[in-house]
């Protein structure tokens, strides 16, 4: 079995404890407005043309993105990072897209990894099966979970899929004991209103078990635009402005009254 990935980042330091080796793998069942790899949404491998500038003149050659990968050239891949790896006692994280996509990949390889004796960890939006979940737990150390909004009409217009499914997921990863850091991407228009933070920090309150360790606040960011130009698809924030500092450093202390660690940034 082959797994569809778009990028291998080494030395990540962003995805989970430690010096990393994260796995984005290719395809997403969401289509959030803001999304900011809008290269990992397809579940198929794609070309594009790529154009570099070099003084006045451009340079332009086809890219290809996503490239299957075996369980067995994942493992050898952390084999060369294990130095880094174990001095930090850092890991492995798949991240996407939406890893759960390519659930019996991402089995197999959570599995192997385990095997290993690597720290393992999971980037999810929540948006697959409750069994696909329940399969993988035996074998992820840490889930990195997204809740963008808790109104589900607000979900699906900014998304393209409902929130029901993925806080289920949620509740039943709170009950497996493992690890979970909730990202919460702050969006300007979407979910930033004071009546919706206030309602999501009372539902975090209310569900928390010992296994949700830290919220990241990921502030909305434009670095990614780019890309939507190279991919082909509209991009739809607008003149949507990321939040300023200051802004977000209210909302850490404000989601500090969770009683959890909160970090600005993954
Ligand atoms: S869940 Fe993540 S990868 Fe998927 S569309 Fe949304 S932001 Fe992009």
């Amino acid at each position: 079995m082959k797994g569809l990935i778009f990028s291998v980042k080494r030395y990540s330091i962003h995805d989970g404890p430690g010096i990393r080796v994260t796995f984005f793998m290719k395809g997403c069942p969401l289509n959030c407005m803001w999304c900011h790899n809008p290269e990992g949404i397809s579940y198929l491998p794609e070309t594009v043309m790529q154009t570099n500038r070099v003084g006045d003149r451009e340079f332009s050659k086809n890219e290809e993105v996503g490239k299957y990968y075996t369980v067995n050239s994942i493992l050898e891949i952390l084999r060369k990072e294990e130095v880094f790896m174990n001095q930090s006692k850092g890991g492995v994280t798949f991240s996407g897209g939406e890893p759960m996509l390519q659930f019996e990949f991402l089995l197999d390889a959570l599995k192997a990894c385990k095997e290993n004796g690597y720290h393992t960890a999971v980037d999810t939006s929540g948006y697959s099966s409750t069994e696909n979940y329940k399969s993988i737990i035996p074998f992820t150390d840490l889930f990195l979970f997204d809740i963008k909004h808790l109104d589900e009409a607000r979900h699906i217009e900014f998304t393209g899929v409902s929130n029901i499914g993925i806080l289920d997921n949620y509740r039943l990863l709170l009950e497996s004991g493992k690890d979970i850091v909730v990202r919460i991407p702050i969006i300007p228009g979407f979910n930033d209103h004071i009546d919706h933070l206030e309602k999501l920090k009372h539902f975090l309150i209310a569900t928390k078990t010992g296994s949700l360790k830290k919220i990241n606040l990921l502030p909305f960011h434009k670095i990614g635009t780019s890309k939507y130009k190279k991919f082909n698809i509209p991009y739809r924030m607008g003149n949507t402005e990321p939040p300023d500092k200051e802004k977000m450093q209210k909302l850490k202390e404000f989601f500090l009254e969770t009683g959890v660690k909160v970090k600005i940034g993954g």
